[in-house]
C-alpha cells in the first residue's frame, strides 16, 4: 500500500526529490511539498504530472511544523531544507511520531561546524518513540556511505584506507556560482580541512592538500582535502580502518573567486553593520550569485563521485573503486535540475523508499552505513544513478 511523504524544501534539491518520488507512485502514493516561500513549492508542483500539495512553512519553528504534519499525518519527513532547520524538524517529528530523513547534517547557524553530535542526541528519545531518523542521505554523505558499506560487505575482510572523491567537471558558464545553497557550500570548503588517521584527526589548513586524480569518464582533475561529515560515522562503522579522507575537485578561476571574496570579507558569518543595518556578509553574497536550481538550463559536462578503497581480502592486498558518473544536461533533461541536486535528490527518494518498505527499519538515529546496502544499490541502478566497480583503482592512478 503506497505511503504519504511530506518533503521540506522547495530548492534544488526539492525539486528533484518531487520528482523522483512522484515517479514511484506505489510506494510515494500522496505527495506535500512545503517551503518557507509556497510560490515555489507551486512552481515545482506544477511541473510534476501527478497532483502534489503544496504548503508554506517556516522550519524555524517547532510550532508551525507541528500543525503541518499533524494536518497531512504523513509516514515519513523528508528534510531538504537547510542544514540550520535540521533540529526543530526532527524535533517536530518527535513530538509527532513520524519518522525523518535528511541529507546534511545539523550546523549552528552562527559556527561553521558540522557535527553528528547535535542529531546523534536525539538516538534515545526517537528510540523510546520507536521512529526512525536516517541521516545523510544524500550522496556525498548519502550513496557515499552506501559505497563503504557494500565494499566492506562484499569484498573485503578489512578495509585500511578510503578515499571519497567528488569530482565536478561540469560547466555552468557563470564565473562564480556554487552547485548547492552558496551559504552552507562556502562555509563548507573555508572551514579547516581534517582528516582521520591512526585513530585521530589531522587538521590542515583550507585546500593546503592538493592532488591530480584520475577521474572514470572525465579525466584528472585537481582535488583538495576537506572535512566532510561522513567521514565522522564512517570511522565509527569500518572495520579496521587506519585512514580516510575526502577530496573535492576545484578550478583554478572558482578558488581565486573565492579567495577574493574571503579576503574581503564577503564570506564572514557574523552580522557587520551597514547603514543602519546588521546584514551577514555570506548571506548578501548568496542574494547576489546564481541560484545554484537555475544553472541547470545551461550546464554541460559529468560529475563523478565515488570512493576509492585499498584493503585485504582472503590474505590478499585489494584495491577498488564503486563511483557513479552523472551528466548535467541528462539530468535537466529529465527533471530540470543540474546534477549536483540530482545526484542529492535521487538517494533522498531511495532512503525514503527504504524506511517505508521496510528495507531500512529500526528505532532511534542511524546513518546510511549501518544498514544493509544491497536493496539500496540495486535502486541506485533503477532510478537513474548507475554505479560502476574498476578494479585495480587507487588513489595514485
Ligand atoms: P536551496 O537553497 O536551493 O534550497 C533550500 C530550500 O529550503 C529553499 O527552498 C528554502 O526556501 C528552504 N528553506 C530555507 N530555510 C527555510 C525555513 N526556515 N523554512 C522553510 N523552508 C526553508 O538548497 P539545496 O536544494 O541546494 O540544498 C538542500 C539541502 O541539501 C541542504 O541542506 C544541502 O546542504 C543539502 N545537500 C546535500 C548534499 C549531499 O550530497 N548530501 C549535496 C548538496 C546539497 P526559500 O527558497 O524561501 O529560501
Amino acid at each position: 500500500m503506497g505511503k504519504k511523504v511530506l518533503i521540506i524544501g522547495a530548492g534544488g534539491v526539492g525539486n528533484v526529490v518531487t520528482h523522483k518520488c512522484a515517479q514511484v507512485p506505489e510506494v510515494f502514493s500522496e505527495i506535500v511539498l512545503a517551503s518557507r516561500t509556497k510560490a515555489k513549492c507551486d512552481a515545482i508542483a506544477a511541473d510534476v504530472n501527478r497532483p502534489v500539495q503544496t504548503e508554506q512553512v517556516d522550519a524555524d519553528d517547532v510550532r508551525p511544523l507541528v500543525r503541518l504534519i499533524e494536518k497531512h499525518r504523513p509516514d515519513v519527513v523528508i528534510n531538504v531544507a537547510l542544514p540550520y532547520q535540521d533540529l526543530t524538524i526532527m524535533d517536530a517529528c518527535l513530538e509527532t511520531g513520524v519518522d525523518y530523513l535528511d541529507t546534511a547534517n545539523y550546523e549552528p547557524p552562527d559556527e561553521a561546524k558540522f557535527e553528528y553530535k547535535w542529531q546523534w542526541a536525539y538516538h534515545d528519545r526517537y528510540r523510546d518513540e520507536g521512529i526512525m531518523a536516517l541521516l545523510g542521505s544524500g550522496f556525498d554523505p548519502g550513496v557515499t556511505n552506501v559505497f563503504c558499506a557494500y565494499a566492506q560487505k562484499h569484498y573485503y575482510d578489512e578495509i585500511h584506507t578510503i578515499d571519497i572523491v567528488d569530482c565536478n567537471a561540469g560547466e555552468h558558464g557563470h564565473p562564480f556560482a556554487t552547485n548547492f545553497n552558496p551559504e552552507i557550500n562556502i562555509r563548507e570548503i573555508t572551514q579547516k580541512g581534517r582528516y582521520w588517521q591512526n585513530g585521530r584527526w589531522v587538521e590542515i589548513e583550507p585546500m593546503s592538500i592538493r592532488k591530480e586524480i584520475d577521474y572514470p569518464d572525465v579525466g584528472p582533475r585537481a582535488s583538495y582535502v576537506l572535512y566532510h561529515e561522513e567521514l565522522e560515522s564512517l570511522v565509527k562503522h569500518i572495520k579496521g580502518l587506519k585512514r580516510i579522507r575526502f577530496w573535492m575537485t576545484f578550478g583554478d578561476e572558482y578558488l581565486t573567486h573565492l579567495r577574493v571574496l574571503q579576503n574581503v570579507g564577503m564570506t564572514r558569518i557574523d552580522e557587520v553593520e551597514f547603514e543602519g543595518h546588521k546584514i551577514v556578509p555570506i548571506k548578501f553574497l548568496k542574494a547576489l550569485l546564481p541560484d545554484p536550481g537555475s544553472l541547470g538550463a545551461t550546464y554541460t559536462g559529468k560529475t563523478c563521485i565515488g570512493v576509492i578503497f585499498d584493503g585485504v581480502k582472503d590474505g590478499r592486498r585489494k584495491q577498488m573503486m564503486i563511483y557513479n558518473v552523472c551528466d548535467h544536461a541528462a539530468c535537466y533533461n529529465e527533471v530540470k535540475a543540474q546534477a549536483v541536486s540530482y545526484t542529492t535528490g535521487v538517494p533522498a527518494m531511495i532512503g525514503a523508499k527504504m524506511m517505508l518498505e521496510g528495507k531500512w527499519r529500526g528505532a532511534g538515529v542511524f546513518n546510511m552505513e549501518q544498514f544493509d546496502p544491497d536493496p539500496f544499490m540495486e535502486d541506485l541502478n533503477r532510478y537513474g544513478l548507475p554505479w560502476h566497480i574498476l578494479d585495480g583503482k587507487t588513489i595514485d592512478n
